[in-house]
């Protein structure tokens, strides 16, 4: 008969330095093993869980990080906001059996200072979160390449529901010649269709619920190409939002996939994505749909 032990969950292993998080995995490197990384900022739901799965299918190990990262806030009330659970992500992750969660302290991640990375991410960060959050991409960058370097993954796990943060990722592994699969991961959404965020834990029960009009609203996109112009679906787009009584946009573009250069013709490109950020209230909210090819 099996032991409890052994039908139940492996224990998650809890690290809060480089040195413990080294001891764990000096084992899995040295027998060439594949190490799967999913960098998170906590306040876990079903998104973030389906990145721990798809690394759980195709790595031998799993890491998670948790690590709010200052420097990506462009907004210090934002960052004073975001929620924060770290026994419930613990328990979550422990049952998606993630091998490792690296929960790092700011000295670790920042030894000189809350300073960002010298980097020209280029024209990928010109556009949308990069123009409408300052500094966003930066911060976001220095984070990731400095959690990279310390966990050294063979893997990497993104969610599309930060398309463009994932096609900069994209570009940082591949300009600094670093050995990391990247793998994008489709968008959670609740049932409404609102994509999951960390940030949905900061609206109330009724706008919750009311933000699936985001959803709806970009889903009816590809309908709308066949009839109206780039600019026509753009005004058609903002009414919808700004009319509801409940949400502010921010921007809605129209965009390549590959190079997220903006759209302003569809004969532009025959891969176009749609991404949308908007308020509700102070809370902000991003998505984005493929809407052709
Ligand atoms: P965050 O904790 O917001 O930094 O997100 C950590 C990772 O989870 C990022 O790769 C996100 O793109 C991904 N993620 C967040 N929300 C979702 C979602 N609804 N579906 C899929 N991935 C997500």
């Amino acid at each position: 008969m099996l032991s409890e032990k052994s039908i139940g969950l492996q224990d998650i292993q809890i690290v809060t330095s480089i040195e413990q998080l080294n001891d764990h995995l000096k084992l899995s490197r040295n027998s060439g093993k594949s190490i799967g990384f999913v960098p998170t900022m906590g306040a876990l739901h079903d998104g973030h869980i389906s990145l721990i799965n798809q690394s759980t299918k195709f790595c031998d190990i799993t890491v998670s990080s948790i690590y709010v990262n200052p420097t990506q806030f462009n907004n210090p009330d934002d960052l004073k906001k975001y929620p924060r659970t770290i026994d419930e992500d613990i328990q979550m992750l422990q049952e998606a059996n993630c091998n490792i969660v690296y929960i790092p302290k700011e000295s670790e991640i920042y030894p000189g200072g809350l300073k960002t990375i010298d980097y020209d991410i280029g024209a990928l960060a010109d556009v949308m979160e990069g123009s409408f959050r300052p500094g966003h991409f930066q911060g976001m960058v220095t984070v990731v390449k400095t959690l990279f370097e310390i966990v050294k993954p063979t893997h990497a796990f993104f969610g599309e529901k930060d398309f463009q943060q994932l096609a900069i990722i994209r570009k940082l592994v591949h300009d600094f010649q670093l050995s990391i699969d990247v793998i994008g991961c489709t968008i959670i959404r609740e049932s409404n269709g609102l994509a999951m965020s960390s940030r949905n834990q900061r609206l109330s029960e009724e706008d919750r619920l009311r933000c699936g009009l985001i959803y709806e609203t970009i889903s009816k996109i590809p309908q709308l190409m066949k009839t109206m112009s780039v600019s026509e679906v753009k005004v058609h787009i903002a009414n919808i939002i700004n009319d509801s009584g409940f949400l502010k946009l921010d921007y809605f573009e129209l965009a390549d996939s590959a190079d997220l250069s903006i759209i302003e013709n569809w004969s532009q490109s025959d891969n176009i994505r749609a991404f949308i950020a908007v308020y509700c209230k102070e809370i902000r909210l991003i998505d984005n749909i493929q809407v052709s090819s």
